[in-house]
């Protein structure tokens, strides 16, 4: 049972791979939230080993969809008043726009500064994001 004290309002996010919790935290913004958040490393975890897990305190609007694409294993508890009252999981679009950046330095983008970075989902189960324009897949590091 996962210990949520000290959140009365909030996420907790779930299940994340052993060392990617940094990343997300940097892609969802969380450095520039004035409430609590909490980064933990290196949770044991029956399931995976290793786990790390995010919190977040108070009324904020979480991007599924940002996570769906970092990882759409994550687990999310929607706290309120002290308790879990939904488990979500992320969001994984077909497609998303602006959101994660081509890092291939011959993708069009890398050119044309303009062009809105596009992504599509070419394999849900393994979460596979790939660059519209090149192909190329998006690697968080
Ligand atoms: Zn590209």
């Amino acid at each position: 049972m996962l210990n949520i004290s000290g959140l009365n309002e909030g996420y907790v996010l779930d299940h994340i791979k052993a060392g990617d919790g940094m990343d997300i935290y940097t892609y969802l913004g969380l450095d520039k939230l004035d409430t609590e958040v909490a980064l933990i490393k290196n949770v044991k975890s029956n399931k995976m080993g290793k786990k790390d897990i995010i919190k977040i305190e108070g009324s904020y609007d979480l991007d599924f969809d940002m996570l769906g694409v970092m990882d759409p294993n994550i687990t999310i508890d929607v706290i309120k008043d002290g308790r879990i009252i939904e488990k979500r999981k992320p969001n994984m679009p077909e497609m998303v726009e602006g959101i994660i950046k081509c890092k291939n330095p011959r993708c069009i983008t890398t050119i044309e500064q303009e062009l809105v970075h596009r992504f599509r989902l070419t394999d849900r189960t393994k979460g596979t994001y790939r660059c519209v324009y090149c192909e190329q897949s998006f690697k968080k590091k």
